[in-house]
């Protein structure tokens, strides 16, 4: 067998990052020994602070895999979120979450449920296949779980998702409130990046029916202090809008404690925003009470009004 790399998508997400160690260990304990768990993008400090924590090591970063490389994908099944040439590879398996933007001309395993985090999925995965989850897994797997649900917190959430992270607990042998509350404000910290880093940071790529879209999610503890930023956020977005054509640019500054996004949008279709939330946009930006989710609470309805 040769080298399986796996990888979730761009701009990981502690879910993408914890999932790709996830997997990875689960293939080689199923005797695929040279899966290897990488990224496509830096790690950021969420992520930092779990596996600081934890004590493993950061994925292995990957710029430009061999056409017929073997993959597998985890976190997302977008091909706008995957390596350019991801047509060339071959991937033997996807295991997601998200709705299906991607498709292949040969079988391939693909198991993809409604919950809020791939890690609960892995979570099963493990116990179908009578894998034992060792304490270092299990802190990996509730971190992906309680980022992904900002701590039960979002309306992706599930009972599946809450009731991983109480067993992986036992096994982690920590107080997930705590240890979550940690996680998500280590992974708000932003004050050693840039203006273009910050819009890149969690940015999707999207299109709302024929509105070219990026949506970009920035986790608070507390909104104001993203909004004082809020002219050389404005610069940077118009920037990215130009040199990508875009129609619109949102950019939800997400409270993590309080569960609202205030969002700032910008592009010929910001009207989209007003519309979707019937709000009315001041200065380019509005309070967008109790969203916190892209996948469930912006992208659906923004595509349904476009
Ligand atoms: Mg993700
Ligand atoms: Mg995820
Ligand atoms: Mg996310």
């Amino acid at each position: 067998m040769g080298k399986t790399y796996i990888f979730g998508h761009k701009n990981p997400d502690t879910d993408s990052i914890m999932s790709s160690l996830v997997m990875a260990n689960l293939e080689k304990k199923l005797g695929n020994s040279e899966a290897i768990s990488c990224r496509t993008g830096k790690v950021n400090k969420e992520s930092e602070y779990v596996l600081k924590y934890a004590g493993v090591e950061a994925p292995m970063l990957i710029e430009n895999l061999e056409a017929g490389s073997e993959v597998i994908i985890v976190d997302t099944a977008n091909e706008k979120e995957l390596p350019d040439n991801i047509n060339e590879l071959k991937i033997k398996k996807i295991v997601d979450h998200h709705y299906v933007a991607l498709h292949t001309s040969y079988p391939l395993y693909y198991r993809a449920e409604p919950v809020g985090c791939t890690s609960t999925i892995m979570y099963k995965l493990y116990k179908e296949n009578n894998v034992e989850i060792d304490k270092t897994i299990a802190t990996l797997m509730l971190s992906a779980i309680i980022s992904d649900t900002l701590l039960f917190k979002s309306p992706t959430c599930t009972v599946e998702d809450k009731n991983a992270v109480i067993e992986l607990a036992k096994i982690a042998d920590l107080d997930y409130e705590k240890y979550g509350l940690d996680m998500l404000k280590a992974g708000t910290d932003i004050s050693s990046f840039t203006i273009q880093e910050i819009l890149n940071l969690d940015a999707k790529e999207t299109s709302l029916k024929e509105v070219k879209t990026i949506i970009n999610q920035v986790n608070t503890a507390y909104i104001p202090d993203v909004m004082k930023m809020q002219t050389d956020l404005e610069e940077g977005m118009k920037k990215i809008i130009e040199e990508k054509g875009l129609d619109l640019f949102v950019l939800l500054i997400t409270d993590i404690v309080n569960s609202n996004s205030q969002v700032i949008a910008l592009g010929k279709n910001a009207d989209l925003v007003e519309k979707s939330y019937g709000v009315k946009l001041e200065n380019n930006t509005a309070l967008l009470k109790g969203v916190v989710s892209r996948k469930k609470q912006v992208i659906p309805i923004m595509t349904e009004n476009a």
